[in-house]
């Protein structure tokens, strides 16, 4: 039987232009990390498409799933290679249309890359097409959209022939746009935003605050099963953690009880900030939702906002929580974020959060403690776990040394 591999399919990589090859490399070195628990034997970029095969020569519907899951890929085939032998590839024409479940009607999509075949794709088309006709003899063959188009392509000495593909991720390969950090708590929205600015091509690096020691480490673990959840997109190479409960009682001390959130949510974004230098990261995540809770009202926003200097992208701005939600699903969050911990924004809550907040409120809450201290101190005590499910992370030189390089100097020069 002719062997089979996957044929990855993508789309917006192909609009790139001059930058195109740099897409398509780190495709491939995210797809091989990707694929690593498979016993893969080559993945290799092959006229405008990437090919990757196994060991023992039968690609599985298993493995083409798992290339679904990656940033960039934009449908994957399972695929019949098949030598440039007539008989061979109808013969494969045939199979691959008998596995495309129920349809009516078919066409026959021929396209040869090299002109090292004597067969012009029309006349592939008409021996593939008699062939189906043969075979399918109560099938139609529909030239304007067909329920399936059997593809035949001839590359490099080579045919492949598929009919079904599987749609995958889409966006762009992890890596090409840079890296960020995003404000990860386990809830059903930040999860949401890590994999969408992940999806177009953002390197992510989450932050997670938690109520500990005065709430359980739960929430925490809770993070890390959603990380583990997005490594089939291999988004994120670590997770910081920032133990918040300590603090959160001294603010909740210090401020009016309606602004508590504010400020706890003002020192999240200054340390986030401070751990976004300190990895080079460009821009600041959010899973914000326009009037979503108390929050999220745009006076909050601003509010809050006005502690970072880099740009804080908020992707799910214009989501409802239904879309949120079947996002969540999708991606394998969602059962994760069912499981209500407390983290630090459960810690302390306010009778009565503010939802319009004034900003000369919000300052004066501010300076009535020691912010800079606290921040300062946040930052030196942040740990964080490694993953190993991102081709395109690597780690600050050392946490320690660009700790004294960037703060806390360049952050009051702010
Ligand atoms: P989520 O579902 O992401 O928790 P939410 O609807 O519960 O969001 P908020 O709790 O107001 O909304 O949080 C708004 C955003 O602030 C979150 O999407 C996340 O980016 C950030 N955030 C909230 N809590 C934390 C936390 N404990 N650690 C890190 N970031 C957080
Ligand atoms: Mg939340």
């Amino acid at each position: 039987m002719a062997s089979r591999v996957c044929f990855v399919h993508y789309h917006e990589i192909g609009l790139k232009g001059k930058n195109r090859s740099t897409f398509e490399n780190q495709l491939v070195t995210n797809l091989r990390r990707a694929l690593r628990r498979f016993p893969v034997r080559d993945v290799r970029r092959i006229s405008g498409h990437i090919l990757v095969s196994l060991e023992d020569g039968y690609a599985t519907e298993e493995l083409a799933r798992a290339i679904s899951c990656v940033p960039g890929v934009a449908r994957v085939s399972l695929a019949y290679v098949c030598d440039l032998d007539e008989r061979e590839y109808c013969g494969a024409a045939v199979r691959a249309l008998g596995e495309a479940g129920e349809f009516d009607s078919f066409k026959v999509h021929a396209h040869r890359s090299s002109t090292d075949y004597e067969l012009h794709s029309l006349d592939i088309n008409r021996l593939v097409g008699d062939a189906l006709c043969r075979s399918f003899p109560e099938k139609k063959v529909r030239m304007h959209s067909p329920d399936v188009t059997v593809y035949v392509t001839v590359v490099q000495g080579h045919v492949y022939v598929y009919a079904a593909s599987i749609v995958g991720a889409g966006g762009l390969p992890v890596g090409t746009a840079g890296k960020v950090v995003t404000l990860l708590s386990s809830g059903f929205d930040s999860p949401v935003a890590t994999w969408m600015v992940g999806r177009r091509g953002a390197t992510c690096v989450p932050v997670h605050f938690s109520g500990r020691p005065m709430t359980a480490d739960t929430s925490e673990y809770l993070c890390r099963d959603i990380v583990d959840a997005l490594e089939p997109a291999g988004l994120v190479g670590r997770l910081y953690v920032v133990p918040f409960g300590e603090r959160q009682r001294e603010i909740s001390l210090a401020v009016p009880q309606s602004l508590r959130i504010i400020t706890y949510r003002r020192v999240m974004f200054a340390v986030s900030e401070r751990i976004a230098r300190l990895e080079g990261a460009k821009a600041i995540v959010t899973g914000e939702s326009l009037g979503q809770v108390a929050s999220q009202t745009l006076d909050n926003i601003a509010a809050v906002n006005e502690m970072a200097t880099l740009p804080v992208l908020r992707p799910l701005i214009g989501s409802d929580k239904q879309e949120i939600m079947r996002r969540a699903e999708q991606i394998g969050t969602y059962d994760i974020s069912c499981q209500a911990a407390d983290d630090c924004c459960t810690l302390f809550m306010p009778r009565r959060p503010e939802t319009h907040a004034r900003l000369d409120q919000v300052h004066e809450a501010w300076e009535s403690f020691d912010h800079d201290g606290m921040i300062d101190d946040l930052v030196s005590s942040v740990e964080y776990v490694d993953f190993d499910q991102c081709a395109s992370y690597h780690a600050p030189r050392s946490l320690s040394a660009r700790h004294r390089e960037l703060a806390p100097a360049e952050w009051a020069a702010r």
